[in-house]
């Protein structure tokens, strides 16, 4: 069997091409940064490969397309880290990725008349960015799938090995190594793996593009559409591993029901607007009150749960009247109106298996702080 470099590239480009157009037409134009990150990589990689695969063609454009292949390859491989960064979340080699970029193509423009130089210098550098992809991609604190990861980075490693081989050949053994098309076993390896490459980013791609989607959707199930907080399912289940780790540290946790005081007025005299927005308010400031850890969620309607980890009912009470003071702050700069609540207390007991008994005492709490004549917190009795 023989394999030429020539046709294995151009399989490749067109391929490439295939690819550059599909992404979007898969993917759609709106989507997160991270996805057109991967969109663009793809784009910027696949003229790269057009310009690399015709610069031969004509020996007077060679050197302008030669370079314009090498940026087209290098921007595209520092897209691809940004994507990453997109989907996985803070990752090293930021800078690194986009120094190659520049002075990869940059030397190798420079140096052109250079073989040995060249060769070595382009390969290493792009050797270089496809290792710091790499170690995006593997890097730990990732909420995302490993397969995929674990299938882009080792074919990512094993050419940037054929890539880095293929630049000291160039640059020590250049006898060796002619150029980029000779029959040489590294050129045929190259080759190969830059195919195996673009299937198996592309598929690792469009992985990261739906687990991505899936996180949304699980994100959407989870969160009350005006507020933002979990909602009543999500805090339910949220609170069952605050309720566990209280029992098993022996420490205490306090549950406040917070219910909005004449809410049907609010509606009523000023629209249903400016209930959604005293709505929010209320949602945006006891988010800022709560601390790593706590838990608040929409019960319903006009009814809010506060979770107070490592708290006794003394400082939940504190907690509630902080945040009555701020709230009342807030909604007299940022509504132009009054806002007020009133909030039942309950501590968890030792019988209690889940959040439901907990919200129980508490309800019956709040129902003793409206009629005992609103704007104030009742404790449910230990
Ligand atoms: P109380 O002081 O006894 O708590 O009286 P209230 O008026 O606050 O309570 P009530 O249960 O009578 O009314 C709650 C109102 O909240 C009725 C309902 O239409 C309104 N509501 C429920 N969900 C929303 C919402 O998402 N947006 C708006 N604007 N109003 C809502
Ligand atoms: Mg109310
Ligand atoms: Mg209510």
């Amino acid at each position: 069997m023989t394999l030429d470099v020539q046709s294995l590239l151009v399989v490749m480009m067109i391929n490439m091409v295939a690819l550059s157009l599909a992404f979007p037409a898969i993917m759609g134009w709106q989507v997160s940064p991270a996805a057109r990150w991967a969109q663009g990589a793809m784009l910027v990689q696949t003229l790269g490969w057009i310009c690399l695969v015709f610069s031969r063609q004509s020996p007077a454009l060679d050197p302008l397309l030669s370079a314009a292949s090498m940026v087209g390859l290098c921007v595209g491989m520092a897209m691809l880290w940004q994507s990453m960064q997109g989907w996985l979340g803070p990752r090293p080699g930021g800078r690194l990725v986009w120094v190659l970029a520049v002075l990869t193509p940059l030397g190798y423009a420079l140096g052109f008349g250079h073989y040995p130089f060249r060769v070595g210098w382009a390969n290493t550098g792009l050797a270089l960015q496809m290792a710091v992809v790499c170690m995006a991609l593997l890097w730990p604190g990732a909420q995302a799938g490993r397969g995929w990861r674990l299938i882009m980075a080792t074919s990512l490693a094993a050419l940037a090995v054929a890539t880095f081989w293929r630049g000291m050949l160039g640059a020590f053994y250049t006898p060796l190594y002619p150029s980029l098309r000779a029959p040489h076993p590294v050129n045929i390896v190259a080759a190969l793996l830059s195919n195996l490459t673009v299937v198996l980013n592309a598929v690792g791609l469009l992985v990261a593009w739906r687990e991505e989607a899936e996180r949304a959707l699980h994100t959407l199930a989870r969160t009350d559409s005006l507020t933002g907080l979990l909602n009543r399912r999500a805090l339910h289940d949220e609170a069952g591993t605050l309720i566990a780790q209280a029992r098993r540290h022996g420490d205490p946790l306090s549950l406040l029901v917070i219910d909005v005081d004449h809410f049907k007025a609010i509606n009523d005299t000023r629209g249903h607007a400016a209930g959604d927005r005293a709505l929010c308010l209320m949602a945006g400031t006891l988010q800022a009150a709560l601390r790593r850890g706590d838990l608040a969620g929409r019960w319903g309607g006009e009814e809010f749960c506060v979770l107070l980890a490592r708290t006794a009912p003394a400082d939940a009470a504190a907690f509630d009247a902080r945040l009555r003071t701020t709230l009342a702050a807030r909604a007299r700069a940022e509504l132009g109106f009054d806002l007020g609540f009133s909030t039942g207390l309950a501590e968890l007991q030792a019988a209690d298996a889940d959040l439901q008994p907990l919200v129980q005492r508490a309800d019956a709490a709040l129902y003793a702080a409206k009629a005992a004549g609103r704007g104030q917190l009742a404790t449910a009795p230990g």
